[in-house]
């Protein structure tokens, strides 16, 4: 296992399941820094149980906070969001977890990527609106990418042995992504009209943060890991299938020219992917119970429906549109879930204000999209025009 390890956003639900990971190895490496938004709270707990040598809040008012709630422990406090990407690519560390959600993860990512480090990537969404940024920065400095988005760490486990992300996989036909098809998998659209937010992040089978469970619940999420299987493991987006498999056990699989098809199976437990990626090449104990296949009992694939989930149609032609398209999609819906979440915007709201974000950037000029200043740019204007259509009240139940 590496040594020096930085958790960006360990105060949520992947960040605390690495945590457990960590501190159930006989030889746990040593932690750099643990990192969180605003919750100095739960960043002092964790920090006073895991002694990282830096404790980084993102919020710069909560800094005075944070260093009263960890006086006497001598570990140092930072704050701010250059402070994230400071630790994100110093050289205490030579392993970042970036397990930040949205958009805000983008820069102390690239942080780590520039800096050459192993970079374990649950934050997709900085892969969905800068995906080519990222991977180009890793070409050139060298980092090596492992996923940890349990799909495409199940894919990446199938890959042949030696596989790095970012090069087209030999020998392989199609990539299948598995949906566990969410809350409202066999809902009707009228009555995913008026879900209510605890409705929404009720998922069956994975506890998750509050924004990836109403993405699973809109099936978006799966839309925005075509996006990131796109960019990981370098296949065209037509090559990268959905089934829906309710019972989330086998998380994802390869199709190989053979007509051989592999797949990884599980339980549904973050610390399983996250141990694969900590230790890889090395296989960790990752503290996660073993699946029974007998208890399993039978397993059932489907077709994902982009009628009632029209989040899979958006995302879809997101990916075949403009290079700025996917970057809209991401902001646009990022902004529309959090108002989903706070009440100001119906279930069925999200796939509307993200389509009219889309079309209202049809008529931008096409953003240079290899080109960080654009992307951020773009992802603005896409969150100030989601947030003008929803405060219209057009889409609120
Ligand atoms: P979460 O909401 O539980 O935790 C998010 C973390 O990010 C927290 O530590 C929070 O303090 C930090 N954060 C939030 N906003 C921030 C900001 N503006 N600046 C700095 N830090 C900020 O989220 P999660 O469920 O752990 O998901 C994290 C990422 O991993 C997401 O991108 C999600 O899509 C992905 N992911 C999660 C799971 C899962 O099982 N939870 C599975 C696969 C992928
Ligand atoms: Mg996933």
């Amino acid at each position: 296992m590496s040594r020096g390890v930085v958790i960006l956003g360990a105060t949520g639900s992947v960040g605390r399941s690495a945590l457990e990971v960590m501190a159930a190895q006989s030889e746990p490496p040593a932690l750099e820094a643990l990192t969180a938004y605003r919750d100095v709270e739960r960043l002092a707990q964790l920090a006073r149980a895991h002694r990282p040598r830096v404790a980084v809040i993102a919020d710069p008012a909560c800094g005075p906070a944070l260093t009263a709630a960890l006086s006497g422990t001598g570990i140092e406090i930072a704050a701010g969001m250059d402070a994230l990407a400071d630790v994100a690519g110093g050289t205490g560390s030579d392993t970042v977890l970036s397990a930040i959600v949205g958009a805000a993860g983008l820069l102390p990512t690239l942080a780590a990527v520039h800096a050459g480090k192993r970079v374990l990537i649950a934050n997709k969404e900085p892969l969905v609106m800068a995906g080519g940024i990222v991977m180009a920065a890793a070409r050139a400095s060298g980092a090596e990418i492992l996923p940890v988005d349990s799909e495409h760490n199940a894919i990446f486990q199938c890959l042949p042995t030696g596989y790095r992300c970012g090069q087209p996989p030999e020998g392989v036909e199609r990539l299948i992504l598995t949906a566990s098809g969410g809350p409202f998998r066999s809902w009707s659209r009228a009555e995913m009209a008026a879900a209510t937010p605890a409705q929404a992040v009720a998922h069956p089978n994975w506890e998750m943060g509050a924004k990836i469970s109403v993405d699973s619940a809109t099936m978006m999420n799966k839309g925005l890991e075509v996006i990131e299987a796109h960019w990981l493991f370098a296949t065209a987006a037509e090559h990268i299938d959905i089934v829906v498999h309710p019972q989330s056990i086998v998380h994802s699989l390869v199709v190989y020219r053979d007509g051989s098809l592999l797949a990884q199976m599980g339980a549904p437990d973050m610390r399983i992917p996250i141990a694969n990626a900590l230790g890889h090449p090395e296989r960790l104990p990752s503290g996660a119970a073993t699946l029974d296949l007998i208890r399993a009992g039978s397993l059932q694939f489907e077709p994902a429906d982009a009628e009632r989930f029209p989040c899979l149609r958006l995302a879809r032609a997101a990916i075949d549109g403009t290079d700025a398209a996917p970057t809209v999609l991401n902001a646009a819906n990022e902004v529309a879930v959090e108002a989903f979440l706070s009440g100001r915007l119906a279930f069925d709201g999200i796939a509307a204000v993200i389509e009219a974000t889309l079309e209202g950037a049809g008529r931008l000029a096409v953003r240079d999209s290899a080109n960080l200043d654009a992307v951020i740019g773009l992802d603005g204007w896409a969150r100030a025009f989601a947030t003008e259509r929803i405060a219209g009240a057009k889409y609120t139940a």
